[in-house]
C-alpha cells in the first residue's frame, strides 16, 4: 500500500517535502508560488488506470472539511493545501470574532463590568486580548463620563425647576 508517486518540492516556509500541486503548504500554511498546474485545472490524464487524486481520501486516512474553502483535506494536515487556512480555524487576528463587539457593548452599558473585563483581558498574554481589554476600559470610562454628564443635566433640571428658574 505505497503512496502514489508524487512530484515533490521543498516548502519555502518550513522546508518540508510537499506536493508540487498544492497551493499552500499543508504543514505550515504558507502559500506556494505555483509552478505546477493549479487545482482549478484537471490533472493530466494518467496513462494507467485511475490513481486516487493527490489529496483525495487514501485508505485508512481520516479526512476533514476545510473551514476556509470547504474542501476535503487529510485530517492530519495543519493547514489546508488549497487555501492555506490553518486547521485550528480562524486566521490570526480574528480569534475573538464577534465576541469582542459584545464585550464592547457590555462595557459601555455596564461600566463596572467593562472595567473587570478590561483588567482580565489586559493581564492576558495575547496581544489581541490586551487590545480588546484596553478598548473595554476606554468604553467603560466613556460610559461613566456620559453618566455623570447626564446626571448633571438631570439634577440641574430638577433643582432648576425647584428653584423656579
Ligand atoms: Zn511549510
Ligand atoms: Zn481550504
Amino acid at each position: 500500500m505505497a503512496a502514489p508517486p508524487q512530484e515533490l518540492k521543498i516548502c519555502t516556509g518550513c522546508g518540508r517535502q510537499i506536493s508540487v500541486h498544492v497551493n499552500a503548504c499543508p504543514y505550515c500554511g504558507k502559500m506556494q508560488a505555483a509552478p505546477g498546474p493549479s487545482y482549478g485545472a484537471p490533472p493530466p490524464p494518467p496513462a494507467y488506470g485511475a490513481p486516487p487524486p493527490a489529496y483525495g481520501p487514501a485508505p485508512g486516512q481520516e479526512m476533514r472539511v476545510c473551514v476556509g474553502c470547504g474542501r476535503q483535506i487529510p485530517a492530519h494536515y495543519n493547514a489546508c493545501p488549497y487555501c492555506g487556512r490553518s486547521a485550528t480555524g480562524a486566521p490570526q487576528g480574528e480569534s475573538m470574532g464577534a465576541l469582542k463587539y459584545v464585550l464592547y457593548i457590555l462595557s459601555f452599558l455596564f461600566w463596572p463590568l467593562g472595567i473587570i473585563i478590561g483588567i482580565v483581558f489586559m493581564i492576558s498574554n495575547e496581544p489581541e486580548k490586551k487590545q480588546v481589554g484596553k478598548m473595554c476600559i476606554i468604553l467603560a470610562i466613556l460610559s461613566v463620563v456620559l453618566y455623570v454628564v447626564c446626571y448633571f443635566f438631570i439634577f440641574a433640571a430638577i433643582f432648576g425647576g425647584m428653584m423656579g428658574i
